[in-house]
């Protein structure tokens, strides 16, 4: 056994991936030491706390990409079941481990599991090494440059970043030739409950709850692997926009029906680095245009609402929730009925959009940003004025790219509960206008509400307004094969626009807190069209 050299571990949470991985970096310095690459199932890490079926087999196949990397070069990842602390203190008391390194996981739900790990090490001398690279900047630096607490607003985090500068460029690649893979013996693999292949969703109890049928389907592959081909391809769109003389392709040319081209599920797991995301536009937008342009921060901007989400949540433990957060409005919202909440989760509200799109959610783990926007506008101050927390909690588990303080942060702008500049606005979205906009032949819907596969193209976003006999004719009788609506959407949302100005009004002379920079910034977060039809009933 190794135990005279020590050993060196490296925990993966997040980030996982073997590129600019400065954890990874540090963890296989010396040649001499041995290096052991472990990930816990401990119930919590990687988001694994509530998760649904598609994002469990994302992670899977994540850690399974990197054990096949590893086995290249004669090693393995070691995949744990238990607690992180007991784990570790059996790998020093077994191994004489000298050393730990891993990344920062920033978000405060994380704050117990490491303190407990950082307390050990202190007790039996094992060097702890954390390093800051699932984020550009380091939160904490940031906070303290804005004078301690997090910057309010996003132009206001735009400033304080640029004030601590650009950041950090991707480290070096690991050179596994020179890695010295350490042998865990079975004894202690087997105490430590030890996952001999990478294990699938169903072995943690975890299964896939909507029909297999021969619906069609995308399929989210997860790892690092992938992430950066997908990467690769997404610069080559990003070179065409540039050369074009435009940004951000993605939002411009919005696509609900084709294969993933989306790179939020490898970021939120750290498949892909941020770093290399950010670095990579930018030095694609200088090679397209030399000298001639400087680099503006819109190319880049998207990311750094992911920056300004997990800031916010930083120092604020209560971030996911209504009560004691104290960025968050206590609006009131309704206490829900369980009728009305379940078939908004099951995509039976009788608005076909909404439906397509929260089928979509369960089946595959995806919703394309300004449907996202739209579900979670009829939650809440849009239709139905059920609180965000019901949201976000279904959103944390089916999402593929779900993140606690992203997913809280986007959950709270959408519904005016942090960013009470948006509460008259008139923009929470129609579901009929919407769906028509962006997809005018109804083709989403009838992928994914087979109920309305035959509904004429006039009626596929109000089928109720359908004569009986075109009802008959299609297969879908509303109330029969189709719910009813659960509600009139614009007399909802009427109520809920005067709502919203109350509140609005007995705000007035509140002490400043977290809002939209201006109005441009809200048409630009919620992707909206110039003019804003009038709403359907
Ligand atoms: P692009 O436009 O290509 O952006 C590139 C990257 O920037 C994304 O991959 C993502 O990492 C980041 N980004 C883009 N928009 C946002 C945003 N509004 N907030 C934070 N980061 C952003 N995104 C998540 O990554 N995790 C979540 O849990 C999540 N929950 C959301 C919940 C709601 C209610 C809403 C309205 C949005 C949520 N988003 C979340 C943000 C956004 O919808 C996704 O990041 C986006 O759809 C990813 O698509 P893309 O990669 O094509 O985005
Ligand atoms: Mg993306």
């Amino acid at each position: 056994m190794d135990r005279k050299h020590g050993g060196s571990v490296l925990w993966f949470r997040h980030g996982l991936r073997l590129h600019d991985n400065p954890a990874h970096q540090n963890a296989v310095k010396n040649p001499e030491v041995p290096f052991y690459p472990i990930f816990i199932f401990d119930g919590e890490s990687a988001g694994t706390k509530l998760i649904g079926y598609n994002r469990m087999r994302y992670l899977l196949e994540s850690l399974d990409d990197i054990n096949n990397q590893y086995k290249i070069f004669g090693g393995r990842l070691y995949m744990f079941s238990g607690k992180p602390d007991v784990i570790i203190r059996r790998l020093w008391e077994e191994l004489g481990i000298t050393d730990i390194s891993l990344e920062q996981d920033c978000e405060p739900i994380w704050t117990n599991r490491d303190s407990l790990v950082k307390y050990l090490c202190r007790d039996i001398g094992v060097v702890y090494n954390e390093f800051v690279s699932h984020t550009l900047w380091d939160p904490a630096k940031v906070i303290k440059a804005n004078g301690g607490i997090p910057p309010l607003t996003f132009q206001m985090f735009l400033h304080t970043v640029e004030t601590i500068g650009l950041p950090a460029r991707p480290v070096d690649d690991v050179d596994f030739k020179n890695v010295k893979f350490g042998i865990i013996p079975p004894y202690l693999c087997n105490e430590l409950l030890m996952f001999e292949e990478t294990p699938k969703p169903e072995d943690f109890g975890i299964l896939y709850e909507t029909q297999l049928d021969e619906l069609p389907m995308i399929r989210w592959t997860g790892g690092e692997t992938l992430a950066l081909r997908l990467f690769s391809n997404r610069l080559q769109i990003e070179a065409q926009a540039f050369i074009r003389g435009s940004f951000l392709p993605t939002h411009s040319n919005l696509d609900l029906l084709g294969p993933p081209i989306s790179l939020s599920p490898a970021l939120r797991f750290g498949c892909l680095s941020i770093r290399k995301f950010y670095w990579g536009i930018r030095d694609l937008f200088n090679q397209v245009h030399g000298n001639s342009l400087e680099a503006i921060p819109q190319i880049t901007g998207q990311l750094i609402w992911r920056e300004y989400f997990y800031t916010m949540s930083v120092n604020n433990p209560n971030y996911g929730q209504m009560e004691n957060n104290p960025i968050c409005l206590d609006i009131g919202w309704y206490n829900p009925n369980s009728f009305i909440l379940e078939s908004w989760k099951q995509g039976k509200t009788g608005f076909p959009f909404i439906d397509a799109a929260m089928r979509q959610l369960k089946r595959e783990g995806w919703l394309h940003h300004t449907v996202r926007n739209a579900v979670a506008s009829f939650l809440t101050r849009g239709t139905l004025w059920y609180s965000w927390e019901h949201g976000l909690q279904h959103f944390l588990k089916y999402l593929l790219d779900a993140d606690w303080s992203v997913c809280a942060g986007n959950w709270m702008w959408v519904s005016s509960s942090a960013f009470e500049a948006l509460l008259d606005s008139s923009a929470c979205a129609c579901p009929v206008n919407l769906g028509r906009r962006l997809d005018p032949s109804g083709e989403y819907v009838r992928r994914y509400v087979q109920e309305l596969r035959n509904m004429p193209e006039q009626f596929i976003y109000e089928p109720w307004k359908a004569p009986i006999e075109v009802q008959e004719k299609a297969n879908c009788v509303i109330g029969r094969d189709y719910p009813n609506r659960l509600v009139n959407h614009k007399t909802a949302s009427e109520m809920n626009r005067s709502k919203m100005e109350n509140l609005r009004i007995s705000l007035q002379n509140t002490l400043p807190h977290c809002c939209p920079s201006n109005e441009e910034e809200i048409r630009k977060f919620m992707w909206l069209p110039d003019e804003i039809s009038d709403m359907v009933e």
